[in-house]
């Protein structure tokens, strides 16, 4: 018998799984569960992949069913029986069809049964390209760790080689030399067998450096890197070899948690407690939860490293869930601290000591000072462009963005004749600013507020024999650019640094003395519950970017603000991270918040918000017939940002102290939610499990 009939999840948004004959005769070969495929599907031809063999073919089947069959098999990769299950598991938890979650990530080009071919082709001419170049060989990197290094490196051996699952956290101070211990003890799981290992960190592209110390540290080992920024080809190439074994370290972004790794043996969330290991749209995952279940799954340990952990990592702490490894030194000899120095803005108003850019005196004379000692100076500001708006103040109009509820933020980038244009930084429209009030004609309108440009502008006059190098989004835009610029600072010339969170992560800048933080009040009473923890480790993260070399003086961080009083700068100033972390899970358990609650959003979007009301209390009202002794279904209300390019943005929030009934209660609204997507093509529904932004 040469005819099976196999259950193949198709590349489509649908959870329906297809059964499909398999051709042994023709495909040369039996099913296997993982195989990607080519198949018919109504008119069209797509990708499947074959979950299991549900028996042998027989004409009756059919003629019932009108089965097709499988057309063609992809040669050159398969999904392996581990990362099946944890798509199979993503599936589940986030409700996501199956063929979704393993389509998305998944190398496009490998959907595209046109190219299987090519891909071969394509592969096998990079491989002799690679070949070709005569290997240089990398200068290696080696640390000789110091005692509490060490001690941490020790206990993570001991851990590896019980080759079973641990939840670890390694809880280091900026600079206490993290990534030296991680990546001593991932090489010599390596060194021993042919072994992988995963390293996730929240962003490649603003720290090359990182990926320069792993290929100076691997040095004999095949590295791949992985995230947004690559080409289809690498990415094509990089998939087949980590998927045949022959990277032995693979280095990426929160996608590559999908990476087919037949052989990994340890995984590291580098940074746990950075909000980019949550995926914000399409297929709403957290990298480093799914980290842990792949760890559990399949056995390996999990390393979480911080200096500032999560709040949801520090309660496993508290419930010793979680091995806790500490580094409370810095690693280099001389490296310091940082100060905390608290600028009171209201003083400074009243003693007339701070200019019309909200830059007091004392600021200037820091700035001054550093710059008399050849160091660097860091100013953080998080927010990019020249201000973030542009106001009447004879009529209080503001440029409002025509399709979102936002308002258009001021660049200092030419359109047409005019210097400056205003942008919407959440639907990306572009347009000139008025030459007058759109309202009421007055032809004096002012920027109000700053963003880096304004900064920039401002100091470089202020600072004239000073260079000012600004680094946010925009003027990193081009290839390499981020690049070059951070090279510049390396090579330390005194300059002022000016930018936005991109400057915070993990940068081993060796000149930055001081570090200036402007406008965090913002931050310190939002209603975003999580806010408050941000602001901390943005904090933290930040004041780490200066002292690190011991060649600089004591290091200080500025902070201006007003409201010199917050418990959060006096934990900031005593270098209190457990204390401050602590208190915030206790509170969420008082305030019964995650992680102590778990919520999940339902997301109605279309044009008319009547619409989306319609539906989430028809969904409310399906989902409270059911029997809810833990949860809280509450009523719909605008997302934050409620219109967005166009579009309406309503949702509920579902709140469960049983995870269990969470999941099943969003299982059978599932159905619900599927026919009124049928229904209504013209309205998306979403479901965002464990939420971050609302
Ligand atoms: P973290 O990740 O904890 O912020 P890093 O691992 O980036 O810290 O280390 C900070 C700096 O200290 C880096 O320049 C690193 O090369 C250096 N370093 C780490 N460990 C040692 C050590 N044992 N001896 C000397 N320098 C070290
Ligand atoms: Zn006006
Ligand atoms: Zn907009």
């Amino acid at each position: 018998m040469s005819k099976k009939i196999v259950k193949i999840a198709v590349d489509i948004p649908i959870f329906q799984l297809f059964d499909y004959i398999w051709d042994e005769d023709e495909l040369n070969q039996a099913p296997k569960r993982g195989q990607i495929v080519k198949v018919e599907f109504g008119k069209k031809i797509i990708t499947g992949i074959v979950l299991q063999e549900i028996g042998d073919y027989s004409c009756a089947i059919d003629q019932e069913k009108s089965l097709k069959k499988v057309i063609a098999l992809a040669q050159l990769i398969k999904i392996d029986d581990a990362l099946l299950r944890l798509c199979q598991f993503a599936s589940k938890y986030y409700l996501r069809p199956l063929g979704e979650i393993i389509f998305s990530t998944i190398p496009t080009d490998w959907k595209k049964t046109e190219k299987w071919d090519a891909l071969e082709k394509q592969r096998n001419r990079k491989l002799k390209k690679e070949q070709e170049k005569t290997l240089q060989k990398r200068e290696q990197q080696e640390w000789i760790l110091n005692k509490e290094q060490q001690i941490a490196y020790e206990q993570l051996i001991r851990i590896s080689s019980k080759n079973t699952f641990e939840l670890v956290l390694l809880k280091g101070i900026t600079g206490s030399g993290k990534t030296a211990v991680y990546l001593k003890w991932l090489k010599e799981i390596l060194d021993k067998n042919d072994d992988q290992c995963l390293i996730l960190v929240p962003e490649i592209n603003l720290t090359p450096q990182l990926e320069k110390t792993i290929k100076q540290v691997f040095i004999d080992q095949e590295v791949s890197v992985l995230h947004s920024n690559i080409s289809q080809i690498e990415r094509n190439v990089a998939w087949w070899k980590i998927q045949n074994g022959f990277s032995r370290v693979i280095l990426g972004t929160r996608l590559s948690i999908f990476a087919p790794i037949p052989k990994l043996k340890a995984i590291v969330v580098d940074e746990e407690h950075d909000g980019s290991y949550k995926q914000q749209d399409g297929l709403r995952y957290n990298a480093r939860d799914l980290a842990i279940w792949r760890g559990v799954d399949i056995k390996i340990p999990i390393l979480l490293t911080s200096a500032t952990p999560s709040s949801e990592t520090w309660q496993k702490v508290l419930q010793k869930k979680i091995t806790l490894l500490e580094l409370n030194k810095k690693a280099k000899e001389g490296a310091t601290i940082s100060q905390l120095h608290l600028i009171d803005i209201n003083q400074a108003r009243k003693n007339k000591s701070l200019d019309m850019y909200g830059i007091t005196n004392e600021i200037k004379q820091v700035i001054q000072k550093t710059w008399e000692k050849n160091k660097q100076v860091l100013i953080y500001i998080n927010r990019r462009g020249y201000s973030p708006i542009l106001h009447c103040a004879a009529c209080q109009w503001k440029s409002e963005c025509k399709k979102c509820s936002a308002w258009m933020v001021v660049h200092k980038k030419a359109i047409g004749s005019k210097d400056f244009s205003l942008q919407c930084h959440h639907c990306g429209l572009i347009s000139a600013p008025p030459a007058s009030c759109p309202s009421c004609g007055n032809q004096d309108l002012a920027t109000v507020g700053m963003g880096t440009q304004k900064i920039e502008e401002h100091l470089s006059n202020e600072f004239a024999q000073m260079e000012v190098i600004r680094i946010d989004s925009d003027s990193t835009k081009n290839k390499g650019s981020a690049d070059e610029v951070f090279t510049q600072i390396h090579e330390g010339k005194p300059c002022l640094i000016v930018g936005t969170q991109m400057i915070t992560k993990g940068h081993d800048f060796q000149h930055v003395e001081t570090v200036i933080v402007l406008d965090v009040d913002k931050s310190l009473y939002s209603q975003d519950f999580r806010a408050i923890e941000k602001m901390f480790s943005q904090l933290v993260q930040v004041a780490g970017r200066g002292g690190r070399s011991g060649e600089t003086d004591q290091s200080n961080i500025y902070i201006q603000t007003e409201f010199v009083d917050h418990p959060i700068f006096k934990s900031l100033a005593e270098h209190r991270y457990d204390d401050f972390i602590t208190d915030v899970v206790n509170e969420r358990k008082e305030n019964q918040l995650p992680p102590y609650t778990y919520q999940a959003l339902i997301i109605v979007e279309s044009v008319a918000e009547k619409k989306n009301l319609e539906v989430l209390y028809e969904i409310k009202r399906y989902m409270e017939k059911q029997n809810l002794s833990q949860t809280t279904i509450y009523d719909p209300t605008p997302r934050m940002l409620h219109k967005h390019a166009g579009v309406e943005r309503n949702q509920i929030l579902i709140e469960s102290k049983d995870r269990t009934e969470l999941q099943s209660i969003l299982e059978k609204a599932l159905d619900l939610i599927e026919m009124l997507k049928k229904k209504s093509r013209s309205i998306k529904i979403h479901i965002d499990r464990d939420p971050t932004s609302f």
